[in-house]
């Protein structure tokens, strides 16, 4: 697979995961969504503060284009400072977006009332978090919010299964 290492006994998986506008603007929610993350095993392998102009915003979510809500979301995320993060652990794609909840905040509240999204999410919108869905995605992802950063170099050089848990 593309986005994962073998190299020790676990599998890691790379993702992209985004601290939305809402969330950011709120530090205490900012600083419990950082400690989430350590929390659950994740290796930070890259962290980002950025604002996106509305052009960023149109070229990520242009698979929304037409929608109903496509406006509103991409207003909304050229709205303010995100935090983006690259993150590595087992199963990283699955298990972050089980973190995040159903995208809609009050499916979430009903259903997976201890998901990010049901605890701190605003509305269907402003619903604090995004996280890659498929190792694509991912991939895809990851270039866009850290067109620096090298998923090869990094499968290859480094050795992050040293650094899980710590
Ligand atoms: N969204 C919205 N209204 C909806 C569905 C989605 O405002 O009815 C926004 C929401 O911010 C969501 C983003 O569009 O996170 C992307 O939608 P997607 O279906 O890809 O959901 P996700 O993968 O973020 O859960």
């Amino acid at each position: 697979m593309i986005l994962s290492t073998r190299r020790c006994a676990r599998v890691l998986q790379l993702t992209l995961a985004v601290i939305k506008p809402d969330a950011v603007a709120h530090p205490l929610i900012l600083e419990a969504l950082h400690q989430k993350i350590l929390e659950n095993n994740f290796v930070i392998v890259r962290k980002k503060d950025l604002i996106w102009r509305r052009s960023d915003s149109e070229r990520f979510y242009a698979e929304h284009e037409g929608r109903f809500f496509y406006q509103r979301l991409v207003e909304f995320m050229a709205s303010g400072p995100m935090r983006a993060y690259v993150l590595a652990r087992e199963d990283a794609i699955t298990r972050w977006r089980e973190l995040m909840g159903p995208t809609k905040v009050y499916r979430a509240r009903y259903t997976s009332p201890s998901t990010i999204r049901a605890q701190y999410g605003l509305t269907d919108t402003r619903n604090t978090t995004h996280g890659s869905d498929s190792e694509e995605s991912a991939q895809r992802e990851i270039a866009f919010f850290f067109p620096e950063f090298s998923i090869d170099q990094w499968l290859e050089k480094e050795e992050p299964c040293l650094r899980v848990g710590h």
